[in-house]
């Protein structure tokens, strides 16, 4: 039985300049990719990881998954591997890290130490809709994981007293997905994501979860596009190792508890 690791960046601790400064880890918000080549490398050794062992996604708010078993590399053609348009990885291969990039929307880690399964899933809104996170768990239970093995993480989102949508909007979502239904801080109609994908991990059967108690647009230590636009990515890693006995190390500039 090996263990579960789970961790998630703030924005302290890399090399990229305003307005990406400093741990932008997304490689397609408009920084300089030697930058983000550069950060991903500092994130990943700080985590005890090989760079080249990070599954990364080309996020596009649906629900798709990918399941992989290494990185995406070389075609046959000896080309770049293209990396698909998914919004969840999953793995049965310890040892292999996943990552998902967010600047406001919810990054979900998951994982079922037993079984040997984890998963990243990115969850903004339509994605929620979408149901991204309950297929994520779908497929690690089509490769041999059980819900109530599963140990899930939210890390730093915007919050529901931020999250200010139009009042369809908020009806939209909560059609679907009822625990979504939010109010801002001054009384208007908002979405809360984060309760949303805790109350879709319950339904299907995952009881072990938390979330972290950061809001992006809150945190100055962290990356939001509602509130910068223009803004750097922040990651969320899940991988398991065969020593359950190792904690998960820290980040460059991690702090705990702040923001929200
Ligand atoms: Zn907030």
């Amino acid at each position: 039985m090996g263990g579960a690791h789970f961790a998630f960046t703030d924005r302290w601790g890399g090399v990229s300049a305003v307005p990406y400064e400093e741990l932008n880890l997304g490689g397609a918000v408009g920084d300089d990719p030697a930058a983000v080549l550069a950060n991903r490398a500092r994130a990943a050794r700080s985590l005890g990881l090989a760079p080249d062992r990070v599954v990364w996604m080309n996020q596009v708010h649906g629900r798709d998954v990918a399941v992989v078993d290494g990185p995406w590399g070389a075609d046959a053609d000896g080309g770049e591997q293209q990396v698909p348009a998914v919004d969840a990885v999953v793995t049965a291969r310890r040892g292999l890290a996943l990552a998902v990039l967010t600047a406001d929307c919810t990054p979900v880690l998951l994982a079922d130490p037993v079984a040997g399964v984890a998963a990243a899933a990115h969850a903004g809104r339509p994605g929620l809709v979408a149901g991204v996170v309950p297929a994520a768990v779908e497929a690690m239970v089509a490769l041999g994981a059980d819900p109530g093995r599963i140990l899930a993480r939210t890390g730093p989102a915007v919050c529901g007293r931020c999250y200010e949508v139009p009042a369809q909007m908020r009806e939209a979502v909560a059609e679907v997905v009822p625990a979504a239904r939010a109010e801002t801080g001054w009384g208007t109609p908002a979405v809360d994501v984060v309760a949303g994908v805790h109350a879709q991990l319950a339904e299907a059967g995952v009881v072990n979860s938390s979330r972290s108690p950061v809001c992006t647009l809150e945190s100055r230590d962290h990356f939001s596009y509602r509130r910068d636009r223009v803004t750097g990515r922040l990651a969320g890693y899940v991988w398991l190792t065969e020593d359950s006995r190792g904690a998960t190390p820290g980040l460059p500039g991690e702090k705990k508890n702040d923001g929200s």
